[in-house]
């Protein structure tokens, strides 16, 4: 048979990040890494143990269980409710029933570039237009309030933020937050924040566009925070008149997240669960400052300083490597030196010039990685 995708599938490949891996040689060191190498802090897992041993595992509500939405909804303030709350598989879902909730045909979304594949491509699959708002790499990757203001047309629906910021790392200000509010405030534009790394900070804790524009829909979870990739858990926090659509959506897509990861997940909302993220974070923190000392030391040694943009916040470093070509071909010179490292151009032209290291990965791999790496990037 002759298989031909549906038309909301034309063009849409596997993102340039997965075929980077599928190349990659046994040994590699993981730069790439978009998910913490810690284990899932111990509460949670002895309570996903507990519930196995002890309980019945059956589906839930929909849009979760009721203390684990309540448990969400205090974590956004007092004035939250539970029925603000869905709980979805992982925040990919999550951003998935989002904008397959708010996009029509030819609906025009605000993207950032550079930013995560996922956004234009869902857009994409939506029967929406990304269209491309610049976080220029001269400013080191923060908004450009004039560009975000052109871009806005009367065919805009909504606008993505990501804060901290995959690939970059960088947080947006109050100051720019207050901006994008005032330029929207009047309009019908709905925000879509995407906060998955925001408890991954290393300076004060980052800002919500939710405080700033109320209309908000908060795309969150615990995969970063709280080491829990495999576990599948996030959810969107927003208006219950929104969330209430998103349920049903959610509820045809999946029914409900695993009943073992929402279980397990309570213990998140607890001292212990808020004191692994604190841990983990401070544990990135260290790691951040060791690769920056790496670049700076090993790799600059002679060389002349490498312009690298100090994150603020997530896991991820960019690296100036424009000297060196197009940041595919150098992703691909250094894939053959025993190192993966995302190129910048496959989150979008902004980025073109740099690659995305990880640094979710221990000291040794974070020194050895940057010794390969000194291999391919000389003068
Ligand atoms: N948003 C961003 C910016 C991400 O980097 C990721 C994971 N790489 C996700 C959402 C999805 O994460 P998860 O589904 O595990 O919550």
């Amino acid at each position: 048979m002759n298989f031909t995708p549906a038309a909301r599938l034309a063009g849409i490949e596997k993102s340039a990040i997965r075929q980077i891996y599928d190349r990659a040689p046994a040994g590699s060191i993981n730069l790439g890494l978009g998910e913490p190498d810690f284990p899932t802090p111990a509460a949670i897992r002895e309570e996903a143990v507990r519930f196995i041993h002890q309980e019945k595992i059956r589906y839930t509500p929909n849009a979760g269980l009721i203390e684990l939405r309540r448990a969400i909804a205090g974590y956004y303030g007092d004035a939250a409710k539970y029925e603000n709350v869905c709980v979805t598989n992982g925040s990919q879902e999550a951003l998935f029933v989002a904008l397959m909730a708010l996009i029509n045909p030819g609906d025009e979304v605000l993207c950032p570039d550079p930013g995560f594949v996922a956004y234009p491509t869902i857009v994409r699959m939506a029967g929406g237009k990304p269209v491309f708002y610049k976080l220029p790499a001269k400013y080191k990757f923060q908004l450009s309030v004039e560009d975000f203001k052109r871009k806005i047309s009367s065919k805009t629906k909504a606008a993505i933020f990501n804060s901290p910021s995959n690939p970059t790392g960088s947080v947006l200000p109050p100051i720019d937050l207050a901006c994008v509010e005032k330029l929207l405030a009047n309009s019908e534009i709905s925000v879509i924040a995407d906060e998955i790394y925001r408890e991954i900070y290393f300076d004060r804790r980052p800002s919500s566009i939710a405080d700033f524009c109320p209309h908000t829909l908060v795309i969150s979870g615990l995969s970063k925070s709280h080491a829990m990739t495999g576990w599948r858990l996030g959810w969107v926090y927003g208006d219950p008149e929104i969330i209430r659509h998103l349920i049903v959506l959610h509820q045809y897509a999946t029914t409900c997240a695993p009943a073992i990861s929402q279980r397990a997940a309570l213990a998140a909302f607890t001292d212990e669960g808020r004191l692994a993220a604190e841990n983990l974070r401070a544990e990135l923190r260290a790691r951040r400052d060791f690769l920056v000392e790496m670049i700076d030391t090993q790799l600059a040694a002679g060389e002349g300083k490498y312009n690298r943009i100090v994150p603020d916040g997530a896991f991820y470093l960019m690296l100036d490597i424009a000297r060196f070509g197009k940041s595919f071909e150098v992703a691909e010179r250094l894939l053959r030196s025993g190192v993966i490292a995302i190129p910048g151009a496959a989150f979008g032209e902004e980025a073109e010039g740099y690659l995305r290291l990880s640094f979710a990965t221990d000291f040794e791999l974070l020194r050895e990685g940057v010794r390969r790496m000194k291999e391919v990037l000389t003068t």
